[in-house]
């Protein structure tokens, strides 16, 4: 009845946040791994030193703020001393790749640097476990975690991960809880790579399947998923379940608290999924599940921000055959993953997903140079993606018609419907979103 407990990055922001998580991993007996996100804050700072291009002085600021951020964790344990010398030892090799004179021409760098985070709070977390009286240790999740060398998006490869992970951590949790690093591997040379930013769900729920847990804990500031952002809307209601379907619906088209790629390894194993606030533990959370009490038609309505629609067309697209092949080679060929499509005679438009602090540039010059070797390229920005959620969409009557006659005020540049029986959205203007999510809760849930 293993169970693995994904801690995130306000969780372990400081140390009354980290003795909360600790009382978690206490109450439950099954709770063998921990995986840990990086302290709130810490990831961006290291990813402004890996992407921007500043003086000594600068970057020596940043680090001070994540030295300062870990150290006062370090002062509130009761022994110190006992973590305090590779504290320091991290904290340096953080410095020297930040001042690394390639850093902000080599991806590995990069990677490097930005697995400092977890590697600071895993080592913290696992003293604070210890003075809870809990034999705890810190395990380097780089010794099983084996990715690709995709540095920014490192794929994991799942074979070679379950192997390693049932030889090296299997058997070490007869003696202790291991806590270990969220968002990181290592790819077959022994270089670091990490997995995209939130990637520590993603983690656990890739621990928890290499392991046979029969559940994987995302402990976060937020007492499970919504039925939409409750900062879009107070009237948003905290959802008891969902479908593994449904969460992972959500969580690719915006829904914060998951990282999309989390219920794969969930799905394959029908290992349960629990959404919980580490400060509220008592409120309960989501649990996220294979077979469901209930499958609404609408379950939830999600929103993703920056938003880019691309339309290619071409004269020749009539009669010709292969033009949407040619597109869609090219796209996969810069690894970019398309959203909604909707094509025409003679175009194809497409949206993307591009969000401002991600460690890969998604849409780059050179994708849409390619493209505009044979087609004429269009790209307009300045949208906002609107999912609704929920089950027999593309088959139960009325659906469609419900959601029209709600947001028929707006304008929707584009929309994806059918397809897929869990899914409805809208590519609207990012100044109507905010609108169109409250319009819609209202009509569907309220
Ligand atoms: N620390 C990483 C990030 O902020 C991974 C995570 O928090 O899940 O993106
Ligand atoms: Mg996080």
């Amino acid at each position: 009845m293993l169970n693995v407990a994904k801690f995130g990055g306000t969780s372990v922001a400081n140390f009354a946040a980290m003795q909360n998580c600790a009382n978690i991993v206490k109450d439950n007996a099954n709770t063998k791994v921990v995986v840990v996100s990086a302290s709130a804050g810490v990831t961006n700072l290291l990813v402004d030193i890996a992407h921007t291009a500043m003086t000594t002085e600068q970057t020596s600021a940043k680090i001070a703020q994540i030295s300062d951020i870990q150290f006062a964790i370090l002062h509130a344990l009761k022994d110190p001393q006992e973590v305090s010398d590779k504290l320091t030892e991290l904290l340096d090799s953080l410095k020297e790749l930040a001042l690394h004179e390639e850093l902000l021409h080599r991806p590995d760098l990069k990677d490097a640097l930005l697995s400092h985070g977890e590697r600071l709070s895993s080592l913290l977390f696992s003293a604070v476990l210890k003075q809870n009286g809990l034999s705890a240790s810190n395990f380097d999740v780089r010794k099983i975690l084996r990715t690709d060398s995709e540095y920014g998006q490192a794929a994991p490869q799942l074979s070679e991960i379950k192997q390693a992970a049932q030889c090296l951590m299997l058997p070490e949790l007869a003696k202790s809880v291991l806590v270990t690093q969220g968002f990181i591997g290592s790819d077959e040379h022994g270089n670091t790579t990490t997995l995209g930013r939130g990637g520590s769900d993603f983690t656990a729920a890739l621990l928890a399947e290499a392991l046979d847990a029969a559940t994987c804990e995302i402990w976060t500031d937020v007492i499970g998923v919504y039925t939409t952002d409750p900062r879009i809307t107070s009237a948003a209601k905290p959802l008891p379940e969902l479908s593994f379907e449904e969460a992972a619906e959500m969580a690719t088209f915006g829904a914060k608290v998951l990282h999309p790629a989390t219920m794969e390894p969930a799905l394959r194993q029908n290992i349960k999924v629990f959404v919980g606030s580490s400060k509220e533990p008592e409120k309960g959370g989501t649990w996220i599940v294979r077979d469901c009490k209930s499958e609404p038609a609408y379950r939830a309505i999600t929103r993703r921000k920056d938003q880019v629609m691309v339309t290619v067309k071409t004269p020749k697209m009539m009669f010709a055959q292969g033009f949407l092949q040619k597109v869609f080679t090219i796209i996969a060929q810069h690894k970019l993953s398309v959203d909604l499509v909707t094509t025409s005679e003679i175009s194809v438009s497409f949206t993307l997903d591009n969000p401002p602090n991600s460690v890969l540039q998604r849409l780059n010059r050179e994708t849409i140079e390619e493209l505009s070797q044979f087609c004429d390229v269009l790209m307009e920005d300045n949208y906002d993606l609107v999912t609704v959620v929920g089950n027999n969409m593309h088959s139960a009557a009325g659906v469609s018609s419900k959601i029209f006659t709600a947001i028929s005020d707006y304008n929707l540049r584009m929309i994806c419907y059918g397809a897929n029986p869990h899914n409805m959205s809208f590519l609207v203007g990012n100044g109507d979103s905010t609108d169109v999510v409250k319009v819609l809760h209202k009509a569907l849930f309220e």
